[in-house]
């Protein structure tokens, strides 16, 4: 058992970091206030270091060590997330390289080159697409259908998704950007008649609207609605009536991601209100020497360090079973995932409320940016990737079985 980075792993970890703390920490206020996003000057140097390629094999024009794919997407997360505490460039990133992954999981050939060569190079944005206007965590409930027209030989794209996030970003890089989609092909047959499909966001008959969010500003989110858009059959991922199953792993790894970069803006606040609390003195003494406020960050580090040791066990073992089938039962795997999406957003939460509190009234300016990291945080405690209370049904039914499933009858 090592529980080290490779030397490998280090290096990339120690080059991006520098990079990041120069070039996107100081954009990070810009990039929630202006009005245009996630400058392109930075998802290009991103992409120059190999940030965007981590999931992608060389032969699509990534870098990606196979079986470690998910460790290096992980790092990247970490360490952009610890750049930009508004949260916008960590999730814009992950979405992208983690659905990515999915893509080269379970894509046809046709469409690995038709967009992951692009994701690659930082200019194409890849997301997910579930949610509907009648909610998000009892997917096999969704409403929109993609019927197989013999004629046209495509599938038929009719229906609503909401609260999605990227369609700005897709509409600023244009085709082939997109989201995976989860659509009903046999809406008869319930979760067995899914299938997960990727549906490029500039086909005709495609609208789309936007929300104004209270986080995350340089990520937008919105929704689309569809009308009899043609999807053609390479577009399919996976097996046509399993997408229930594909998008449950494809979870599992945005998961991982959501995770990391929950962790690595929450490290980030905790160095800051160590530096702060060592120089901010009251009643002749820095503020950390008070018991009141170093055990509460006391507190603080161990839950992050645990949560950091069982992230990346979670990581592993997806990477592991993906190179030796079998290896894992699925429900361990879930587990790992799930209690870790439980617990971070909320560990994040709570240290940028701590750090604003240890601050004092600065704490509830915008000078410091842990106020922007508690808006950001907070969407993955609201449902982004799934619910927390979704995380708790999952460990119940993988660890008690049918008498304990929430999602089940
Ligand atoms: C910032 C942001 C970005 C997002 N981006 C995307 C995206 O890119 N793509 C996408 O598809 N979706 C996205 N979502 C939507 C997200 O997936 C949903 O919010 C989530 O799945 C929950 O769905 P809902 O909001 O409809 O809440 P509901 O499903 O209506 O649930 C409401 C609340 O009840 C809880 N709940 C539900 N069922 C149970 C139960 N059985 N027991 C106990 N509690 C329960 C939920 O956890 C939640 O807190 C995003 C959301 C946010 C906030």
């Amino acid at each position: 058992m090592d529980f080290r980075y490779t030397t490998e792993q280090d290096l990339y970890r120690q080059a991006i970091r520098e990079w990041l703390a120069k070039n996107l920490e100081p954009r990070a206020r810009e990039i929630e206030e202006k009005e245009d996003g996630i400058p392109s000057d930075i998802t290009a140097g991103m992409a120059e270091l190999g940030m965007f390629g981590v999931t992608i094999p060389e032969e699509f024009g990534g870098c990606a060590v196979p079986g470690e794919e998910l460790i290096y997407a992980m790092i990247t997360i970490h360490e952009v997330a610890r750049a930009d505490l508004s949260m916008s460039t960590p999730v814009y990133t992950l979405l992208t390289i983690g659905w990515s992954y999915i893509i080269n999981k379970y894509g046809t050939d046709e469409l690995k080159q038709e967009l992951l060569p692009k994701v690659a190079e930082g200019k194409a944005f890849a997301g997910i697409n579930t949610t509907e206007p009648g909610g998000g965590s009892d997917l096999a409930a969704i409403k929109t259908t993609a019927l197989w027209d013999e004629g046209r030989q495509a599938y038929m794209l009719n229906g609503e998704k909401a609260y999605v996030s990227g369609p700005k970003e897709c509409m600023k890089w244009g085709p082939p950007s997109g989201h995976c989609t989860l659509v009903k092909t046999d809406p008869a047959s319930g979760h067995k008649g899914m299938t997960f499909i990727w549906v490029p966001a500039h086909l005709d008959g495609i609208q789309w609207t936007v929300y104004e969010d209270m986080g995350r500003m340089g990520l937008s989110t919105g929704g689309w609605i569809y009308k009899d858009v043609a999807l053609p059959k390479k577009y399919v991922l996976g097996e046509e009536g399993k997408g229930f199953y594909t998008v449950m792993d494809g979870f599992n790894a945005a998961r991982v991601l959501v995770v990391a970069a929950c962790l690595g803006g929450a490290e980030k606040a905790l160095e800051i209100s160590g530096e702060y609390t060592a120089q901010r003195t009251t009643f002749g003494k820095p503020l950390g020497k008070y018991e009141g406020i170093s055990f509460e960050m006391a507190n603080d580090w161990m839950q992050l360090d645990l949560l950091k040791i069982n992230l990346l066990r979670g990581a592993w073992m997806m990477g592991y079973e993906s190179e030796n089938p079998g290896s894992f039962a699925r429900k361990d795997i879930n587990r790992v995932i799930s209690t870790c999406k439980c617990l971070a957003p909320t560990l994040g939460h709570e240290i940028a409320r701590h750090g604003m509190m240890y601050h004092g009234a600065f704490g509830y300016t915008k000078e410091t940016p842990l106020e922007m990291f508690l808006r950001g945080v907070m969407s993955y405690e609201v449902g982004a990737e799934g619910g927390l209370n979704i995380m708790r049904g999952i460990i119940a039914r993988d660890t008690w079985g049918d008498t304990h499933n929430p999602f089940k009858d």
